[in-house]
């Protein structure tokens, strides 16, 4: 048996076989004299197994989240059937009779390159789903999977190097019992995406991961951040007793998850959820969430091959919002850039992505990305309470320059006459230490804050939140953070505001009653783990809570506050 060390990223554990994601790349080799009849044929296969392809993807994406998201499907549909198309890849082939894998890759490149030189936006957009719907057809060609999972055959523990955001979107969940990953620290996105799911995860589990063969035992540990490799038979079953045990603690926690979260001394606060689409939106609900404390809006715009328009967010955003009924949706702006990438907006690299033009710094640089989402939020705002919140804010001037944007949208809309709300909340997000620092004065501009203890935390030690090799210090548990964070809770209070927190530290259980007894309002987390979170913050006293707090302020480092909460309640060791 071997033993990998990783960092807990996504409570739970997992026994199973390994299934070692590995991509796959498209390399095309060019073969002369070939029939081209024979060639045509093969494409015309090809052709037709990508359109049966597509519409599936179509009815799901549809049945999931709406015909507007899945209308990129039907345009990928006739771009297979574009009769310009098939004439360019027929005259390469006639012309050059090579084998039909490079007369296709040649024809998809003019055509693309053709439109991308073109000034019309829409147009030019067009070149990435051509590529897209091309590169279908070579993988079908040359048997190439179009997901690594597609091999995936039983249910298995996912390892991997990393993965991706837009990967972990693109995993269908039914045949995942977990991750572990190479890479990445405990708020990398990737983990983030791990918790949503309810999954358990080990990230920055270090080159060995890759060592592991395909079909190995493995038990995955992500509560205490293990694998191990080839189980004893003794270990496979205290693994299965604990399996038991945290499936009878959720099990007990899910009857009472649509239960309002309210301490022994009659003390309530708010649970909500982090949620990036209209199927987490949903399921939400089932968890127990009382509204959403952060919408995640980027992954509308990961989730697809070219830019929402203004239309298409806001029929998002009215499905999202619908679920939660009166409960307030906390809308938070574009937050691309850092690890999130967008590769259809090209943006230029930077040395340093986590510290450049992310977020709200590049949606001022880009009101053309910026104006239509604000004017979609605005519009599904109308009736509901919809709550908008801007990410990455380091100034008081960035909060004014934001809400002017915002006023001038209202105009426009009111001058179009199109329906959108006239109040809305408006608050900013906490992450990034100067924001803390400045929260006294902040609080004066906003409505509500929302601690985002993520970012907050790399910013304030200095250590990036998707490197495995820094991963402690980066830990949110930092007394430094904590520090902030009562900072920042006491300011709001001061000027009557409220103060949320949608950072993972307000859904790890060892976190809530220190978080409770700094006096958070409101907690936001992966929804998987709300009922658990109520379950806990009905377990102690406000009182108790507040002492806790108190004494944690005066630790010295991350692993003393952990265990001095995990020495004192029980029921926070999951
Ligand atoms: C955060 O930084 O804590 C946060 C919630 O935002 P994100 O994880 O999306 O950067
Ligand atoms: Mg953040």
């Amino acid at each position: 048996m071997k033993e990998l060390k990783g960092i807990a990223a996504s409570l739970g554990f997992a026994i199973g076989p390994v299934f070692l994601y590995e991509r796959e790349e498209i390399k095309i080799e060019e073969c002369q004299d070939k029939d081209v009849s024979v060639e045509w044929q093969r494409f015309v296969d090809a052709q037709q197994t990508a359109k049966e392809q597509i519409s599936d993807i179509y009815e799901h994406v549809k049945n999931e989240s709406g015909e507007e998201q899945a209308e990129i499907f039907s345009a990928q549909l006739m771009i297979l059937d574009d009769p310009d198309l098939m004439d360019q890849v027929k005259s390469v082939l006639e012309s050059k009779r090579i084998n039909i894998e490079s007369a296709l890759h040649e024809a998809i490149e003019g055509y693309a390159n053709t439109l991308e030189m073109l000034e019309d936006e829409y147009l030019k957009a067009r070149a990435l789903d051509i590529r897209d719907v091309g590169n279908r057809v070579l993988r079908i060609l040359l048997g190439i999977a179009e997901s690594p999972t597609e091999y995936l055959k039983e249910a298995s523990i996912i390892l991997a190097d990393d993965l991706t955001p837009s990967d972990t979107v693109l995993i269908s969940k039914d045949l995942i019992l977990g991750f572990c990953i190479a890479q990445g620290g405990a708020t990398s996105h990737t983990a983030i995406l791990a918790r949503g799911l309810g999954l358990p995860a080990v990230v920055g589990a270090g080159e060995d991961v890759l060592k592991v063969k395909n079909g190995n035992k493995v038990i995955l540990d992500g509560s205490d951040g293990l694998v191990f490799i080839d189980p004893s038979n003794d270990m496979v079953k205290t693994y299965t007793e604990k399996i038991k045990h945290f499936n009878q603690v959720m099990k007990e926690s899910r009857v009472k998850a649509k239960e309002p979260a309210i301490t022994l001394d009659g003390h309530q606060v708010e649970v909500v959820a982090n949620i990036g689409n209209v199927e987490s939106a949903k399921a939400a609900v089932e968890f127990g969430a009382e509204g959403v404390g952060l919408l995640r809006t980027e992954f509308l715009y990961l989730e697809r091959s070219n830019l929402p328009t203004e239309e298409e967010q806001y029929q998002s955003y009215k499905a999202i919002v619908e679920p939660f009924g009166k409960n307030p949706v906390i809308l938070r702006t574009l937050d691309i850039g850092g690890d999130k990438e967008l590769s259809y907006l090209s943006l230029p690299k930077e040395a340093n992505p986590f510290l450049g033009v992310r977020a709200i710094r590049l949606c001022f640089a880009r009101p053309d990305l910026f104006k239509p989402q604000l004017r979609a939020a605005l519009r599904a705002a109308d009736g509901k309470d919809l709550k908008i919140m801007f990410p990455m804010v380091a100034t008081v001037d960035e909060v004014r320059q934001a809400r002017a944007i915002l006023e001038e949208c209202q105009q426009e809309l009111k001058s179009e006459r199109v329906a959108f709300a006239r109040k809305v909340d408006i608050g900013i997000m906490i992450e990034i230490p100067a924001a803390a620092i400045m929260s006294d004065i902040l609080a004066k501009e906003i409505d509500f804050f929302s601690i985002g203890t993520n970012d907050l935390s790399q910013y304030t030690m200095a250590a990036d939140r998707t490197n495995a090799n820094v991963a402690n210090i980066a830990s949110s548990f930092q007394p430094s953070v904590l520090r902030l964070v009562k900072m920042v809770i006491d300011a709001a209070h001061k000027e009557g505001k409220w103060v949320g927190m949608c950072g993972e530290l307000a859904g790890e259980p060892v976190a809530i009653p220190i978080l409770l007894g700094l006096g958070l309002d409101e907690f936001s987390m992966n929804p998987p783990a709300i009922p658990i979170a109520k379950q806990i913050i009905r377990s102690i006293s406000k009182e108790q809570s507040k002492e806790i707090a108190d004494l944690v302020l005066t630790l010295e480092n991350s692993e003393q506050v952990q265990t001095y909460v995990r020495d004192l309640l029980p029921i926070v060791n999951l």
